[in-house]
């Protein structure tokens, strides 16, 4: 029987480092603001606005709200990410996916400047992932005070997607070997199976990303060290899909009919085979808010150092 990846008790300790880095912060008359941009009333995505209004609640982060009906112009909405940039209590955004469909969301995303694109979801955050530039974030051993250091290096100004980064910390957490591992990704999307196959290609792992059209999905992930699976698809993933010893990672959120939670994998069938094996709920969900917390902290030192507090002789 597989050992649980929890992500509960990392993300705890995640946010406990950064409330610390917060309070240093307010020493220095420093405020860090997260905003918070909701439109419409996607069940998801408003479960996760008030997860993480809570979550600012807990570690000292002040959060501003941005909440918009789906009736909303793409006007209004650039108007706002426009007032964010400018907003120098506002260290960085989350932006609530999906946007109304008649929104063209990526005009949205890169107007926001890459130094509050927390999520890294804009088009210059991605390219840095790619180009190796800001992976120095998971590349160099987290340690206490990685956050500071960080903050004067250039190469770490974009910021790393809060899902696929949770999951590398969660793993390295759990000190599961990256380096020359077949890690199989299930999902492509630009939030989560990209940038999370950057991110195990920076760590010299072999990486293969599956999707809606790959054939023989199973042939795909029965040779994966580390299987992860980012589709929204209950139950895409069996027991019998799986290599015995394998690391399962499961970023997959579904809403049963019954109102339960559920990942992407069976979990009792594949639990049987895995080393590891991440829960849902438990497992990736609450780190990758803890990272986005991070990222804000991260953010928020960074320009701190940039612009230091000066005082009068
Ligand atoms: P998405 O819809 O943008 O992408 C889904 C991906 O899965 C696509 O690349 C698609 O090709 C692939 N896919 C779908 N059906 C498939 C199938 N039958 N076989 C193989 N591949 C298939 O979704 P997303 O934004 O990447 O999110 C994926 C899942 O992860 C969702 O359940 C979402 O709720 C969850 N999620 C969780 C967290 C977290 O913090 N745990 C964060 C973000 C997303």
């Amino acid at each position: 029987m597989a050992d649980i990846l929890d992500g509960k008790t990392l993300a705890e300790r995640i946010k406990q480092r950064v409330r610390r880095e917060v309070a240093s912060l307010n020493k220095d008359a420093v405020d860090v603001g997260l905003g918070v941009l909701l439109t419409g009333d996607n069940p998801a995505s408003v479960q996760y606005y008030k997860t993480t209004l809570g979550a600012c609640r807990k570690t000292g982060i002040t959060a501003y709200e941005f909440r918009f009906a789906d009736t909303v112009s793409l006007n209004e909405l650039l108007n706002s990410i426009h007032a964010i940039n400018r907003d120098e209590r506002i260290h960085g955004l989350l932006m609530l996916m999906p946007l109304p469909a008649r929104i063209n969301a990526r005009r949205v995303i890169n107007t926001l400047v890459p130094e509050k694109d927390i999520d890294g979801l804009g088009s210059i955050s991605v390219g840095r992932l790619s180009a190796d530039e800001s992976t120095i974030q998971i590349i160099r051993q987290t340690g206490a005070n990685t956050m500071n250091r960080d903050a004067m290096n250039p190469a770490a100004w974009s910021f790393l997607p809060c899902t696929p980064f949770g999951v590398i910390r969660l793993l390295e957490h759990y000190k599961v070997p990256i380096r020359g591992r077949h890690v199989v990704i299930i999902g492509k999307s630009l939030a989560v199976g990209k940038p999370l196959s950057m991110m195990f290609l920076a760590k010299e792992a072999t990486v293969t990303v599956c999707h809606r059209e790959t054939r023989d999905l199973g042939s795909m992930t029965r040779q994966a060290d580390i299987l992860c699976s980012a589709t929204g698809k209950a139950a895409l993933v069996t027991g019998d899909m799986v290599k015995r010893g394998a690391v399962v990672v499961d970023v997959g959120i579904n809403m049963l009919q019954d109102g339960t939670m559920t990942g992407d994998v069976d979990f009792r069938s594949v639990a049987r085979k895995a080393s590891l094996i991440t829960p849902v709920p438990g497992g990736v969900g609450p780190v990758t808010v803890a990272m986005l917390l991070e990222n804000t902290a991260r953010s928020a030192r960074r320009f701190n150092m940039l612009h230091p507090s000066m005082t009068l002789a």
